[in-house]
């Protein structure tokens, strides 16, 4: 009976067992690509990887993003989307999260003074409720990390929040979560 099972055992690793060390090896080279993207916060897009840093120091959420649950806006008295994170920080300083070109730089009365960063691989990055006074003009070419301006109140559809920064990203179009793409949360 040993003997019989043990034979079926050679038998089944004779026939199968280069599947075995197959599914072995891939599951670990995919469990390898995982971790280090997980520890660099850098997220695969198609072909390349952009690593963002964080658009304040030590920041604060104080408004997360929702695209389906609605939050209460009491500075405009409504419930609304919020389709971008609200951030706070002791100094204020807002810092590009990535390489790229500034796209605009402009004023309307709901969200203030915006800046918009093009990045590579169709990232938009959004920064609203800046302070008037901004680091950098349309055309700029910027790194990440650099200092682009400052929160503040600006944002009169936002004004009950105070001095803060709303952070929007878009990829090809459309709006992402931040948090999908920056470890906004652990800062
Ligand atoms: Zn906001």
């Amino acid at each position: 009976m040993e003997i019989g099972k043990e034979n079926k055992f050679v038998e089944f690793l004779k026939k199968y067992g280069i599947y075995v060390v197959v599914g072995v090896v891939v599951f670990a080279v995919a469990l390898t690509f995982t971790l280090l993207a997980a520890l660099n916060g850098s997220v695969r897009t198609g072909g390349g990887t952009l690593d963002f840093t964080l658009p304040m120091n030590n920041a604060t959420v104080v408004k997360d993003y929702s695209d389906t649950a609605l939050q209460e806006n009491s500075t405009l008295n409504q419930w609304e989307a919020h389709l971008a994170v609200d951030l706070t920080s002791e100094d204020s300083d807002v810092f590009a999260v990535y390489d790229g070109t500034v796209a605009s730089v402009g004023y309307d009365y709901l969200s203030g003074y915006t800046i918009t960063i093009s990045h590579s691989d169709g990232f938009l990055s959004i920064y609203s409720s800046l302070a008037e006074e901004v680091e950098v003009e349309e055309g700029d070419k910027v790194v990440a990390g650099e200092k682009i301006g400052s929160a503040s109140e600006s944002a009169e559809g936002e004004l009950d929040m105070g001095a803060h920064l709303h952070f929007t990203l878009m990829l090809n179009d459309d709006y992402v979560d931040p948090n999908d793409y920056l470890s906004l949360q652990l800062k």
